[in-house]
């Protein structure tokens, strides 16, 4: 709101208070001419001791001399003096604005010179020799006249400076204060339009108030911009939209305090008598601007309902419009399905990008996901990377399943974070109202347990809720403490998956990968439990019992494998952060006496970029100890490629999403093919990872990359197994590498 400018006020009011009201004739002053000594004398004998100052003057020009210096009441003044005519001083009075009375004395005894006299602007004439009772009736009357100008000079003042000060304070009001007439047209607006609505008021005086009126709220504000009622029952606080013309802000909003004349001001409504009906004659109205307040009050709600980063609606607003598309399913007997969506791998992107880029790659993500959906579906962020969809009216199962497909689809191209292509995947768990759930608590935490089965089988893919599998949180905290035990029990275990040359056939390189022996549940691959141990916590006592047991089964193969292969670990970035890697790869290889040329040590391209410095330090370590460094899954671009010159790396391995990708021999797969280049520009060690079908191999080989690591050759094996494979390699070596190798 507008702040009241003090300034006008303050001058108004001091010019108004300087202007002070002549005095009330408590020292009434006359002036006494003529040049007849003995009658002046005489003159002031009569009027002395009556309580007016005196002064006589026996010239004209003395008259006019103390004219000039002294301000008079009243002048009794002879007509015929010697040197100036008692018209002449009279003339200098009028000329002069001189304000005082004149009772002219005079011995002219014509009728004439009386009416000269008055004609001048004389009070009153009195012919000489005059009645001393007479003469002082004339003064007393001349003074009464004096105190009753000054009483109402003194009345007008007051009034001129109060009409000043409402006018003032009218025109300084915050708000637009108005009169309409009884058709409802404009008779008075205050300066305040022309602020808030960018209206010339004399522009509006005359016009219907409907003119100022949004369109949307013309019917609202009839009869209550043109209020008729008074008292209790006239409108209050109505919130009505009036036209802007010259802010930016097309429309301001205005809440509309409406009162009649009744109230507030005569002449409005005509005063009848007796039963006499009142006329109207229009409105009084007080509009304030509440824009501001508005706002604010728009932007709090917006808050509470909406997620500030994506401004997708929040759990809240979600709710909501789920139990809305609730009951519109059981009024109409359809079906609707909710989708809980979660980010794979996101908290790998935070970690290694930092909270803003994280954020940055949630509002593409969410664009994406726009694009997805229709009009009617509600798609919301419940916070983190998790998300949530409503899709109403359903019309089947399938109606999901496209929906899902198309959100997985849309995902699929890279992302871009400071450049570079970032690739995401979603899993996405579904469920079917009214099948899956009675309640929204119900079909989320259903929604969940989909959700959490994708990520813990495949990720990048869709479920829909199955009644039997359990609850997902349930199941992680018993998870955790199996976890826990597995350690102690001794029910982890290494497998193994061997690498190949495509080329000759050769065994090039085995990838140690841990397994858990889940007592319940069976073997469980890394993939569903290593998230979790980072998570908790416990990750540096699984990786120190990971180098010992890798180092053991190295020790049991001994000649089959020393000099003929590297042995890849790999290696948690939180393990590396810890920063005594080297120290305790050096000690437990020494402990076990295996020699450093046998390891090759698998980092993710994060670790470049979460201190770069220290993962060159830890690295160059490592090199010095006599280890390779790879760097594995390769090109789902999480650093730039300066790091590769950087570090001391010797082998990468590319993805397997990529590799899933190729899809038939004579395709064009642009990244395989760059890192293909990047590897050779380096004279680095390439190995594809996740070779599933010959037409990957086949391009792989034909592109330049022939050594694979995949369930085409080799599905990850136990020690033993590995040992059985090894010992067949030597007794067969032509076999060794062959398609279909063991199974886990
Ligand atoms: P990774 O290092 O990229 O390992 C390759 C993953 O791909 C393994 O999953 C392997 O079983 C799987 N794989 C191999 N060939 C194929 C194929 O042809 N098709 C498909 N779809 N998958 C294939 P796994 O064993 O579940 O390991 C997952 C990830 O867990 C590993 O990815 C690695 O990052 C991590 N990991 C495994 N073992 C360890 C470990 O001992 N320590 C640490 N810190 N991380 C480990
Ligand atoms: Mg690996
Ligand atoms: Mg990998």
């Amino acid at each position: 709101m507008e702040e009241l400018d003090h300034a006008p006020l303050l001058f108004e009011l001091n010019e108004v208070d300087t202007q002070k009201p002549p005095a009330i004739n408590s020292d009434f002053r006359m002036l006494l001419v003529d040049d007849d000594i003995r009658l002046l004398d005489s003159l002031r004998e009569l009027l002395n001791g009556m309580g007016y100052k005196l002064t006589t003057a026996s010239s004209g020009k003395e008259a006019i001399d103390q004219l000039t210096h002294l301000k008079f009441d009243l002048i009794l003044l002879d007509l015929r003096l010697q040197d100036v005519t008692g018209h002449q001083i009279m003339d200098f009075l009028r000329d002069h604005g001189i304000d005082a009375h004149v009772i002219v004395l005079s011995g002219d005894t014509t009728i004439e010179a009386a009416i000269s006299a008055l004609e001048h602007g004389a009070f009153g004439y009195l012919r000489k020799p005059c009645d001393p009772r007479e003469l002082l009736k004339l003064v007393d009357n001349s003074r009464q006249r004096k105190l009753l100008e000054a009483h109402n000079q003194q009345i007008s003042l007051r009034l001129e400076r109060s009409e000043r000060l409402y006018r003032y304070l009218i025109d300084n009001s915050p708000d637009i204060i108005y009169t309409l007439n009884d058709e409802g047209f404009f008779s008075f607006v205050n300066k305040r339009v022309a602020t808030l609505l960018g209206i010339d008021r004399d522009w509006l005086i005359g016009k219907h108030y409907s003119e100022l009126v949004h369109e949307d709220d013309l019917e609202l504000a009839a009869n209550v911009f043109n209020e008729r009622r008074c008292g209790d029952r006239a409108s209050r606080n109505v919130e009505l939209r009036l036209k802007c013309r010259t802010s930016v802000e097309q429309e301001r909003y205005f809440n509309n305090t409406l009162i009649t004349i009744v109230l507030n001001s005569t002449g409005v409504y005509t005063r009848g008598k007796g039963y006499v009906k009142h006329e109207f004659l229009g409105t009084y109205g007080v509009a304030r601007d509440i824009t501001d307040r508005k706002r604010a009050d728009e932007m709090v709600t917006y808050h509470a309902y909406h997620d500030i980063l994506t401004g997708l609606p929040n759990r809240i607003l979600f709710k909501d419009r789920l139990s809305l598309a609730m009951s519109q399913c059981r009024r109409d007997k359809t079906e609707l399905a909710v989708m809980f969506l979660d980010l794979d791998r996101f908290k790998r992107i935070n970690d290694t990008f930092g909270h803003a880029k994280g954020d940055e790659l949630l509002q593409q993500v969410t664009a994406r996901l726009q694009e997805a959906i229709r009009g009617g579906d509600t798609l919301a962020r419940l916070g983190g990377d998790e998300f949530t969809l409503v899709l109403p009216n359903l019309r089947g199962r399938q109606d999901a399943v496209a929906v899902a497909s198309k959100i997985l689809d849309n995902l699929r191209a890279p992302f871009e974070i400071d450049k570079q292509p970032i690739h995401i995947s979603a899993s996405i768990g579904i469920v079917v109202y009214p099948g899956d759930g009675d309640s929204i608590e119900e079909l989320l935490r259903h929604a969940d347990i989909a959700m959490y089965q994708v990520k813990t089988m495949v990720k990048d893919g869709y479920y829909f809720y199955d009644r039997t599998i359990a609850d997902s949180s349930h199941q992680k905290i018993i998870l955790e403490q199996n976890l826990r035990d597995a350690l102690t029990q001794g029910e982890l275990e290494m497998y193994y998956q061997p690498q190949v040359d495509a080329d000759s056939g050769n065994l090039v390189g085995v990838e140690a990968l841990m397994r858990w022996n889940h007592p319940a549940r069976g073997l469980l691959g890394a993939g569903e439990f290593i998230p979790l141990a980072e998570e908790v916590g416990l990750m540096i006592p699984i990786s120190d019992w990971m180098l010992d047991a890798v180092c053991i089964d190295l020790k049991k193969w001994g000649a089959l494998c020393d000099g003929q292969f590297r042995l890849s670990i790999n290696i948690s970035p939180l393990y590396i952060d810890r920063g005594n890697f080297p120290e305790k790869l050096h000690e437990t290889l020494v402990r076990h006496g295996i020699s450093p040329h046998q390891i090759e040590v698998e980092i993710t391209e994060s670790i470049s970029i979460r201190s770069p410095q220290h993962a060159i330090v830890q690295l160059d370590q490592l090199c010095r100890l006599g280890v390779n460094i790879a760097i594995d899954d390769f090109g789902v671009g999480y650093s730039s490629l300066s790091y590769l010159h950087k570090f001391p790396i010797h082998t990468i391995k590319i993805d397997q999403a990529f590799v899933r990708e190729i899809q038939s021999e004579q395709g064009h797969y642009p990244i395989v093919l760059a890192i293909i280049a990047i590897a050779k520009g380096l004279g680095l060690r390439l190995v594809a990872e996740g070779v599933e079908t010959e037409t990957q191999a086949r391009y792989l080989k034909q592109s330049g990359c022939a050594m694979m690591q995949g369930y085409l050759h080799h599905q990850p094996m136990s020690g033993e197994k590995m040992l059985q494979l090894l010992q067949e390699r030597v007794a067969i070596p032509a076999q060794a590498g062959s398609p279909g190798g063991a199974d886990i």
